[in-house]
Protein backbone atom coordinates (compact mmCIF):
# COMPACT_ATOMS: atom_id res chain seq x y z
CA UNK A 1 0.00 0.00 0.00
CA UNK A 2 0.51 3.41 -0.62
CA UNK A 3 2.48 5.27 2.22
CA UNK A 4 3.19 8.78 2.97
CA UNK A 5 7.03 9.23 4.30
CA UNK A 6 8.04 11.77 7.09
CA UNK A 7 11.60 12.20 5.91
CA UNK A 8 14.08 14.41 7.74
CA UNK A 9 16.88 16.08 6.00
CA UNK A 10 20.12 17.90 7.29
CA UNK A 11 20.01 21.00 9.30
CA UNK A 12 22.98 22.00 7.65
CA UNK A 13 25.93 19.19 7.21
CA UNK A 14 25.07 17.66 3.89
CA UNK A 15 26.19 14.18 5.40
CA UNK A 16 23.85 14.23 8.21
CA UNK A 17 20.86 12.02 6.25
CA UNK A 18 20.73 8.37 6.97
CA UNK A 19 20.88 5.71 4.11
CA UNK A 20 17.08 4.81 4.57
CA UNK A 21 16.22 8.03 4.39
CA UNK A 22 17.90 8.34 0.77
CA UNK A 23 17.14 5.29 -0.08
CA UNK A 24 12.82 6.21 0.18
CA UNK A 25 13.55 9.57 -1.14
CA UNK A 26 14.74 7.14 -4.58
CA UNK A 27 11.56 5.06 -4.43
CA UNK A 28 9.02 7.54 -3.87
CA UNK A 29 6.75 8.29 -6.59
CA UNK A 30 6.60 12.05 -5.35
CA UNK A 31 8.68 14.52 -3.30
CA UNK A 32 6.61 17.42 -1.53
CA UNK A 33 9.20 19.99 0.20
CA UNK A 34 8.84 23.35 1.31
CA UNK A 35 11.01 24.57 -0.99
CA UNK A 36 11.94 22.88 -4.57
CA UNK A 37 14.42 25.04 -5.82
CA UNK A 38 16.25 24.43 -2.08
CA UNK A 39 15.72 20.84 -1.63
CA UNK A 40 16.65 20.73 -5.31
CA UNK A 41 20.17 21.23 -4.17
CA UNK A 42 20.34 18.11 -1.55
CA UNK A 43 18.32 15.72 -4.12
CA UNK A 44 21.01 16.20 -6.74
CA UNK A 45 24.12 15.99 -4.42
CA UNK A 46 22.85 12.65 -3.60
CA UNK A 47 21.69 12.02 -7.20
CA UNK A 48 18.09 11.90 -6.46
CA UNK A 49 15.94 12.07 -9.40
CA UNK A 50 12.40 11.80 -8.14
CA UNK A 51 9.96 14.49 -9.19
CA UNK A 52 9.38 17.20 -6.92
CA UNK A 53 5.99 19.80 -6.03
CA UNK A 54 5.56 22.14 -3.45
CA UNK A 55 4.20 21.94 -0.27
CA UNK A 56 4.41 24.80 2.53
CA UNK A 57 2.44 27.07 4.52
CA UNK A 58 0.38 28.73 1.80
CA UNK A 59 -0.75 26.03 -0.15
CA UNK A 60 -0.88 23.57 2.60
CA UNK A 61 -5.08 22.94 1.89
CA UNK A 62 -5.04 22.46 -2.05
CA UNK A 63 -1.90 20.61 -2.02
CA UNK A 64 -2.77 18.25 0.83
CA UNK A 65 -5.92 17.39 -1.18
CA UNK A 66 -3.92 16.32 -4.03
CA UNK A 67 -1.07 14.54 -2.21
CA UNK A 68 -3.82 12.38 -0.52
CA UNK A 69 -5.60 11.47 -3.79
CA UNK A 70 -1.98 9.97 -5.31
CA UNK A 71 -1.19 8.42 -2.05
CA UNK A 72 -5.20 6.98 -2.30
CA UNK A 73 -4.48 6.20 -6.24
CA UNK A 74 -1.24 3.47 -4.72
CA UNK A 75 1.37 6.18 -5.29
CA UNK A 76 3.99 6.41 -2.17
CA UNK A 77 5.01 10.28 -1.33
CA UNK A 78 7.93 11.42 0.83
CA UNK A 79 7.34 15.01 2.67
CA UNK A 80 10.78 16.82 3.21
CA UNK A 81 11.65 20.34 5.04
CA UNK A 82 13.82 22.95 4.66
CA UNK A 83 15.72 21.23 7.56
CA UNK A 84 15.45 18.88 9.91
CA UNK A 85 12.36 17.04 10.84
CA UNK A 86 9.24 18.17 8.92
CA UNK A 87 6.14 19.37 11.21
CA UNK A 88 8.07 20.28 13.40
CA UNK A 89 7.82 24.37 13.33
CA UNK A 90 7.49 23.16 9.60
CA UNK A 91 4.26 22.15 7.45
CA UNK A 92 2.91 19.10 7.75
CA UNK A 93 1.13 18.24 10.56
CA UNK A 94 -2.16 18.96 8.51
CA UNK A 95 -1.44 16.65 5.61
CA UNK A 96 -0.48 13.97 8.49
CA UNK A 97 -3.75 14.44 10.07
CA UNK A 98 -5.62 14.27 6.63
CA UNK A 99 -3.53 11.05 5.43
CA UNK A 100 -4.38 9.14 9.18
CA UNK A 101 -7.76 10.68 9.32
CA UNK A 102 -8.20 8.86 5.41
CA UNK A 103 -6.62 5.34 6.80
CA UNK A 104 -3.12 6.21 5.23
CA UNK A 105 -0.21 4.67 6.59
CA UNK A 106 2.33 7.52 7.49
CA UNK A 107 5.74 6.03 8.84
CA UNK A 108 8.65 8.20 10.20
CA UNK A 109 12.05 8.54 8.16
CA UNK A 110 13.67 9.85 11.67
CA UNK A 111 17.03 11.80 11.53
CA UNK A 112 18.00 15.39 12.50
CA UNK A 113 16.04 18.02 14.86
CA UNK A 114 18.14 21.58 15.10
CA UNK A 115 15.80 20.84 18.91
CA UNK A 116 17.25 17.30 20.02
CA UNK A 117 20.64 18.60 18.66
CA UNK A 118 20.83 21.51 20.51
CA UNK A 119 19.20 19.81 23.70
CA UNK A 120 21.66 16.93 23.41
CA UNK A 121 25.09 19.45 23.74
CA UNK A 122 23.63 22.19 25.70
CA UNK A 123 24.44 21.19 29.07
CA UNK A 124 21.15 21.63 30.38
CA UNK A 125 19.10 19.40 32.05
CA UNK A 126 17.29 17.53 29.37
CA UNK A 127 15.30 14.28 30.65
CA UNK A 128 12.49 16.91 30.83
CA UNK A 129 12.11 19.42 28.40
CA UNK A 130 9.64 21.87 27.06
CA UNK A 131 9.74 22.67 23.21
CA UNK A 132 7.87 26.16 22.63
CA UNK A 133 8.32 26.77 19.08
CA UNK A 134 9.39 30.11 17.86
CA UNK A 135 10.04 33.03 20.69
CA UNK A 136 7.06 35.30 19.47
CA UNK A 137 8.55 38.40 17.77
CA UNK A 138 6.16 40.57 19.62
CA UNK A 139 7.45 42.59 22.70
CA UNK A 140 4.72 42.17 24.59
CA UNK A 141 3.39 38.40 23.69
CA UNK A 142 7.26 37.57 24.45
CA UNK A 143 6.95 39.01 27.72
CA UNK A 144 3.55 37.53 28.43
CA UNK A 145 4.94 34.39 27.13
CA UNK A 146 8.36 34.07 29.60
CA UNK A 147 6.37 35.63 32.57
CA UNK A 148 3.88 32.27 32.38
CA UNK A 149 6.96 29.91 32.00
CA UNK A 150 9.17 31.54 34.49
CA UNK A 151 9.00 28.62 37.07
CA UNK A 152 8.80 25.77 34.78
CA UNK A 153 10.40 22.91 35.95
CA UNK A 154 11.59 21.66 32.76
CA UNK A 155 14.57 23.23 30.47
CA UNK A 156 12.30 25.44 28.02
CA UNK A 157 13.49 25.27 24.09
CA UNK A 158 12.87 28.01 21.55
CA UNK A 159 13.77 28.48 17.88
CA UNK A 160 14.41 31.88 17.48
CA UNK A 161 15.50 34.74 14.52
CA UNK A 162 19.35 35.94 14.78
CA UNK A 163 18.00 39.68 14.45
CA UNK A 164 15.69 38.92 17.71
CA UNK A 165 18.24 37.25 19.81
CA UNK A 166 19.07 40.03 21.90
CA UNK A 167 15.46 41.13 22.81
CA UNK A 168 14.78 38.07 23.78
CA UNK A 169 17.87 37.39 25.96
CA UNK A 170 17.19 40.89 27.77
CA UNK A 171 13.94 39.69 28.28
CA UNK A 172 15.14 36.45 29.62
CA UNK A 173 17.71 38.45 32.23
CA UNK A 174 14.92 40.81 33.37
CA UNK A 175 12.09 38.38 33.67
CA UNK A 176 13.61 34.52 34.46
CA UNK A 177 16.75 36.66 36.50
CA UNK A 178 19.97 37.31 35.74
CA UNK A 179 21.29 34.22 36.80
CA UNK A 180 19.01 31.45 35.06
CA UNK A 181 21.23 29.22 33.53
CA UNK A 182 20.92 29.39 29.38
CA UNK A 183 22.53 28.47 26.03
CA UNK A 184 22.34 29.20 22.45
CA UNK A 185 23.00 26.57 19.71
CA UNK A 186 23.61 28.73 16.58
CA UNK A 187 24.83 27.65 13.42
CA UNK A 188 24.40 23.34 14.34
CA UNK A 189 26.53 21.11 12.25
CA UNK A 190 27.77 24.18 10.24
CA UNK A 191 30.97 25.95 9.90
CA UNK A 192 30.30 28.51 12.14
CA UNK A 193 28.92 26.36 14.82
CA UNK A 194 28.69 27.93 18.71
CA UNK A 195 27.41 26.95 21.15
CA UNK A 196 27.73 29.57 24.35
CA UNK A 197 25.98 28.99 27.57
CA UNK A 198 26.27 30.91 31.06
CA UNK A 199 24.08 32.75 33.14
CA UNK A 200 21.42 34.83 31.79
CA UNK A 201 23.71 37.88 31.87
CA UNK A 202 26.50 36.26 30.83
CA UNK A 203 25.03 35.34 27.82
CA UNK A 204 23.18 38.33 26.89
CA UNK A 205 26.65 39.98 27.41
CA UNK A 206 28.28 37.93 24.81
CA UNK A 207 25.52 38.23 22.25
CA UNK A 208 25.24 42.14 22.52
CA UNK A 209 28.66 43.16 20.65
CA UNK A 210 28.23 42.79 17.19
CA UNK A 211 25.61 41.36 14.30
CA UNK A 212 24.15 37.42 15.58
CA UNK A 213 23.82 35.58 12.34
CA UNK A 214 22.76 32.32 11.54
CA UNK A 215 20.04 29.62 12.73
CA UNK A 216 19.47 29.75 16.43
CA UNK A 217 18.07 27.35 19.50
CA UNK A 218 17.80 29.08 23.00
CA UNK A 219 17.42 26.94 26.07
CA UNK A 220 16.48 28.33 29.34
CA UNK A 221 16.81 25.95 32.59
CA UNK A 222 14.25 25.07 34.49
CA UNK A 223 13.91 27.27 37.70
CA UNK A 224 16.17 26.07 40.65
CA UNK A 225 13.76 23.90 42.13
CA UNK A 226 13.42 21.81 39.43
CA UNK A 227 16.95 22.04 38.02
CA UNK A 228 18.48 20.77 41.44
CA UNK A 229 19.13 16.83 40.81
CA UNK A 230 16.88 14.60 43.33
CA UNK A 231 19.95 13.36 46.00
CA UNK A 232 19.62 9.80 45.90
CA UNK A 233 18.71 7.88 48.96
CA UNK A 234 21.93 6.43 50.30
CA UNK A 235 23.11 10.12 49.85
CA UNK A 236 20.44 11.46 51.68
CA UNK A 237 21.07 8.72 54.47
CA UNK A 238 24.68 9.66 54.08
CA UNK A 239 24.17 13.14 54.93
CA UNK A 240 21.35 12.21 57.60
CA UNK A 241 23.91 10.00 59.23
CA UNK A 242 26.31 12.57 59.07
CA UNK A 243 24.49 15.75 60.86
CA UNK A 244 23.45 13.49 63.63
CA UNK A 245 27.40 12.90 64.30
CA UNK A 246 27.74 16.22 64.27
CA UNK A 247 29.56 16.95 68.27
CA UNK A 248 27.13 18.78 70.42
CA UNK A 249 27.32 22.59 70.05
N1 LIG B 1 12.01 21.37 11.17
C1 LIG B 1 13.23 21.95 11.65
C2 LIG B 1 13.88 21.05 12.70
O1 LIG B 1 13.47 19.90 12.85
O2 LIG B 1 14.83 21.48 13.34
C3 LIG B 1 13.02 23.36 12.17
C4 LIG B 1 12.44 24.29 11.16
S1 LIG B 1 12.27 25.95 11.70
C5 LIG B 1 11.40 26.68 10.38
C6 LIG B 1 13.88 26.62 11.49
C7 LIG B 1 14.52 27.02 12.79
O3 LIG B 1 15.17 25.90 13.37
C8 LIG B 1 15.61 28.06 12.64
O4 LIG B 1 15.08 29.36 12.61
C9 LIG B 1 16.42 27.84 13.89
O5 LIG B 1 15.79 28.40 15.00
C10 LIG B 1 16.36 26.30 14.00
N2 LIG B 1 17.50 25.70 13.27
C11 LIG B 1 17.48 25.06 12.09
N3 LIG B 1 18.71 24.65 11.75
C12 LIG B 1 19.54 25.03 12.74
C13 LIG B 1 20.94 24.90 12.98
N4 LIG B 1 21.73 24.31 12.08
N5 LIG B 1 21.44 25.41 14.12
C14 LIG B 1 20.64 26.03 15.02
N6 LIG B 1 19.32 26.18 14.85
C15 LIG B 1 18.77 25.69 13.72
Amino acid sequence: AATLYIVATPIGNLEDISLRALRILKEVALIAAEDTRHSRKLLSHYGIATSLVAYHEHNEEARGAQLLNRLEAGQSVALISDAGTPAISDPGFHLVRRCRAAGVSVVAVPGPSALTAALSVAGLPCHRFAFEGFVPPRKKAREDLFTALRDEARTLVFYEAPHRLRASLEAVVGIFGTHRQVAVARELTKKHEELFSGSATEVSAHFAQGEVRGEIVLLIAPAEKGAAPREDVPTALERLGAEQDLPPA
